[in-house]
């Protein structure tokens, strides 16, 4: 077994893993951080809706982040967890290249996976005429035609929040039966409703195409639909296996029932945004400093910092 070496072991480099980094490197932790590079958000190259840095492209936001926190003597391994198991009381993350890694915290911020629907067409223009989040890509397309698709997991909602960037839109529902008062919210919300089955997805000139199985075809600026999400926790499933646990609990600073494992950002309970992720990784960094300090001073009554409640 290795000999110990870190504080904490942080798995996954975006955005909360980053942010959980920059304060535990600021807290003069020992921490490596293990990053396997392929991010939820990589396929649109960009992120919106962070502060001084709006439509920083994903490579650049990772690279300063890193030149900043590395300061701060925080390690970083471009490399990929297979498993995170207890052994003692103490963690051991095993990575492919690195090996054994022996902590006596981890955070785990892998993220999750979007599904995306079975569409021809539609994965490939999945971040590039295909979003999902409307606060992060629907200002570039404002007043254009927007397409929601609705076949899959329901985006009545989606289409109404869209309401804020154009007036015009079409829901296509993939014959996906709308009860009447889907069909009322839709209309309502000025929504046009097309039943038909898509047949595939392409990128055109305007924006996005969309066949349809009676042979006519839509064109759009923009198609966005809401997504089931799959979080990435293979690393963890023996261990959550052997503790008699589907998923991992989480509170609102990222501790978790699993000793000593600390979850931070669209795994966690926030909202899956950028900032929020980072924020939470700040966060969850706060309370794995707070126990690290009780653990090594028993008998002190310390927790967050009054400011940070
Ligand atoms: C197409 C798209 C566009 C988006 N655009 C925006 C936007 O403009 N603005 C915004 O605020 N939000 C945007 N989001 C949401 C945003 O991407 C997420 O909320 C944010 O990235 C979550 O950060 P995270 O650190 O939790 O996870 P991620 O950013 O997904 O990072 C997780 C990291 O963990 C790593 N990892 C996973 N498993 C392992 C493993 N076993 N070993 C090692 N490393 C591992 C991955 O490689 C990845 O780098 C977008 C999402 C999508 C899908």
């Amino acid at each position: 077994m290795t000999a110990e070496a870190y504080d904490t072991v942080i798995v996954g480099g975006g955005p909360a893993g980053l942010g959980a980094a920059l304060y535990l490197g600021r807290s003069r932790r020992r921490v490596a951080l293990v990053d396997s590079g392929d991010a939820r958000n990589m396929a649109a190259g960009v992120m919106h809706n962070v502060l001084t840095n709006d439509g920083v492209t994903i490579a650049d936001f990772r690279a300063r982040a890193r030149a900043e926190i590395s300061r701060y003597g925080v390690e970083f391994l471009d490399d990929e967890v297979i498993t995170v198991a207890p052994e003692g009381d103490r963690l051991v993350t095993t990575a492919k290249e690195a090996g054994a890694l022996r902590s006596r915290t981890v955070l785990y911020a892998a993220g999750v996976r979007s599904k995306l629907p079975d569409v021809p067409g539609l994965a490939a223009l999945w971040g590039k005429g295909v979003f999902e989040c409307p606060y992060c890509h629907a200002y570039e397309v404002r007043d254009g035609h927007f397409g929601v698709y609705g076949g899959a997991v329901p985006g009545e909602c989606l289409a109404a929040t869209l309401t804020a960037w154009t007036s015009s839109l079409t829901y296509l529902s993939d014959r996906r039966e709308l009860p009447e008062e889907e069909q009322g919210f839709l209309a309502a919300s000025g929504v046009k409703i097309v039943p038909e089955k898509i047949a595939a997805v392409a990128a055109h000139p305007d924006g996005v195409a969309v066949d349809l199985t009676d042979g006519s075809v839509l064109t759009f600026t923009a198609l966005f639909l809401h997504t089931d999400t799959e979080p990435r926790v293979e690393p963890l499933r023996p261990w959550l296996q052997a503790a008699d646990l589907t998923s991992v609990q989480t509170d609102e600073r990222g501790r978790t029932s699993l000793p000593r494992l600390y979850v931070a950002g669209d795994l966690g309970k926030n909202m899956q945004q950028a900032a929020m992720a980072a924020a939470s990784g700040g966060l969850a960094a706060m309370a794995i400093n707070a126990d690290l300090v009780r653990e090594d001073r028993p008998g002190a009554l310390y927790d967050l910092p009054p400011a940070a409640h």
